[in-house]
């Protein structure tokens, strides 16, 4: 069977990185162009859970390299998280779709709590479900959470969005002889120590066999054609 035809549901990880427009804090152009592509692939009938990223407000390993406590600094790149997700829910709401924020650390007066079988639910009446704050806990990224919430909720793949176009062979910025895959094992992102994801999430995905395509969010209607099937960035599979 070709993969790339058969997603009804899928996980797609957004980098909180490319919400910035390469600044701290979210740049609003950027989240509206995300959000026009994201609603578009909804009306198409795919069933869209979302994992946001928070690496344009802070993250936790940087900060305490300049003297914060690590699970403190933490807990403030899964808020940053959040403020993504509201800004996206917007975006997409004024696109005319319907959408669910549900975090992992509760926080009733901006979003639901984190309820599998609701987000499910949620799912199945043509809601967009967002999830934020991460796993809720210091220590994780949204890369590893989004193989979990993939896993949980059933989806068939995760779509990993970020400003690189794939996985390559060597780091593209610094050689211009790097090559991308379009495919490539996980074992194989493991063993070379290739920067697709974290060990973690690449484990969870290997563990229990879920796909996931690795491409480039800033290439307009880019989130459109990989659900579409079509052949861009990286197929990581067993
Ligand atoms: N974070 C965390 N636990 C989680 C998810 C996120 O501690 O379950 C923190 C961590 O400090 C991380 C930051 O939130 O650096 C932002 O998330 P991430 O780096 O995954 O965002 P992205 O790289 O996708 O922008």
């Amino acid at each position: 069977v070709d993969l790339r035809q058969s997603w009804k549901r899928v996980l797609l990880k957004l980098s909180g990185e490319v919400f910035g427009g390469g600044e701290v804090g979210v740049d609003p152009d950027v989240v509206q162009t995300i959000a026009r592509q994201i609603a578009e692939v909804a009306r198409s009938g795919v069933q869209l859970a979302l994992v946001v990223g928070g690496g344009n407000f802070f993250r936790g390993e940087e900060l305490s390299h300049h003297g914060m406590d690590r699970a403190r600094a933490d807990y403030m790149g899964i808020l940053g998280t959040v403020m993504n997700c509201l800004a996206l829910q917007d975006f997409l709401e004024k696109q005319g779709v319907e959408t669910r924020v549900q975090t992992a650390i509760t926080m009733g007066q901006v979003a639901e709590p984190y309820i599998p079988r609701k987000a499910m639910r949620h799912l199945e009446k043509g809601r967009i479900v967002i999830f934020g704050a991460g796993a809720g806990m210091p220590y994780f990224t949204t890369d590893t959470v989004a193989a979990q919430r993939a896993l949980e909720i059933g989806a068939d793949v995760v779509l990993k969005a970020t400003k690189v176009d794939g996985v390559y062979d060597s780091d593209p910025a610094k050689n211009p002889d790097a090559k991308r895959y379009e495919e490539l094992s996980f074992g194989e992102a493991l063993s070379k120590g290739l920067g697709v994801a974290d060990a973690a999430a690449i484990s969870l995905c290997m563990d229990n066999d879920l796909p996931m395509v690795v491409f480039d969010l800033l290439t307009e209607g880019n989130i459109g054609r990989v659900i579409a099937g079509e052949k861009i960035g990286t197929l990581l599979t067993n």
